[in-house]
């Protein structure tokens, strides 16, 4: 009888095994993962389902055994690691650097401006990068000052006194309110002319300004008011740079608006916006840092800005209520009532709406 051909190829298989063992080991894997290979396949035949699942299997597979793979969970100097070649010991594993948010310093407006750099006119229109000396302020604007300052006004107490919610001097931006639609077009804006140049906020704060600087001049402190007024515009470009500047470090667009939003900020919800809020700084200490609310001037600011109708606006201790870090620079107007209530309290402007209007 003539033997058929699988017979013949199996005895043909068996001769070659018997003459070399070690082809043999090799062979049988090879031939069990063939055969295996093809009943799987007449199994799943015509059926999608079973052969989606041998699939998915094969993937779990391939990517556990990816992760297990000796190179990348061996630690240096086990036997383990040893027993890798050194060629790939030498292999530096793309190793995600681990970025902490809070590693970052938060910035300043002014830090945010390349070095030299001047705002460009049409960003915002008018000198606003520019710091005004108030002795300068003062110079110019003698026939202004108030003939009787209002800082005796703020002897009372205003507990009880009448508060109403549709007071300009008292609305409240922040985070959760931006400033209302078609708002900046009504803020009629005041200038106060410098030797630098004009500076603008709100007319109707102008007096209490004056009388203010006027006040901390008699006692011996210097301050210098930077970027009173800011248009949208100016404010949304500050916060863009703020953003690129954070994203570039490495932080995610996410991230990089959580930084730049607890310093600067987002436009529309703007204090300077309003044309009621002053960076004040000293002319010995020019920087908006937390180290100016050591100082003699921040100090005097701090004690003394109430009896004027302006308050800190941002205090420390009350981030978690004003969604801004403690900036010992930034004065708010409110009037005269509303300041020394939120002084004397120890108050935000927040807490204030909440307890009196
Ligand atoms: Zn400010």
């Amino acid at each position: 009888m003539k033997a058929t051909l699988e017979e013949r190829f199996r005895k043909k298989l068996l001769k070659i095994g018997k003459k070399n063992k070690f082809l043999r080991l090799c062979i049988i894997p090879a031939v069990v993962v063939g055969v295996s290979f093809f009943h799987a396949v007449r199994y799943c035949r015509g059926n999608g389902k079973r052969f989606a699942m041998m699939a998915m299997t094969f993937l779990l597979f391939v990517v556990y055994s990816s992760f297990s793979f000796p190179m990348f969970t061996a630690e240096e100097g086990t036997e383990e690691w040893n027993s890798i070649s050194e060629e790939a010991q030498g292999i530096d594993l793309a190793e995600e650097e681990e970025i902490n948010i809070e590693d970052f310093e938060l910035l300043d407006d002014d830090d945010v401006l390349p070095e030299g750099e001047k705002i460009p006119e049409t960003v915002h229109g008018m000198d606003i990068g520019e710091r005004f000396n108030t002795s300068d302020i003062l110079e110019y604007n003698q026939h202004r000052l108030p003939a009787e300052s209002p800082a005796a006004a703020a002897a009372e107490d205003y507990e009880d006194y009448e508060f109403s919610p549709d007071d300009w001097r008292l609305i409240l931006i922040n985070k959760q309110n931006s400033i209302p639609e078609g708002y900046e077009e009504k803020v009629p804006l005041g200038n106060i002319n410098t030797m630098k140049g004009v500076m603008h906020c709100d007319e109707r704060i102008i007096d209490d300004l004056l009388a203010m600087i006027q006040t901390a001049k008699d006692d011996g402190v210097t301050l210098q008011i930077c970027s009173p007024y800011r248009d949208l515009e100016y404010q949304e470009y500050l916060f863009n740079r703020k953003i690129t500047y954070y994203m570039n470090k490495g932080l995610s667009y996410m991230e990089a608006y959580r930084l730049g939003s607890q310093a600067v900020t987002v436009p529309n919800a703007s204090e300077h916006q309003l044309g009621l809020a002053l960076d004040i700084v000293s002319d010995t200490f020019i920087k908006l840092v937390e180290g100016f609310g050591d100082t003699e001037a921040g100090k005097w600011l701090a004690a003394n800005s109430y009896r004027f109708g302006f308050i800190l606006r941002y205090p420390k201790g009350k981030e978690d209520i004003t969604g801004i870090e403690y900036e010992p620079w930034h004065f708010r107007y409110v009037g005269v009532e509303a300041a020394t209530l939120i002084t004397e309290k120890g108050i935000t402007l927040e807490e204030f709406w909440e307890e009196y209007l």
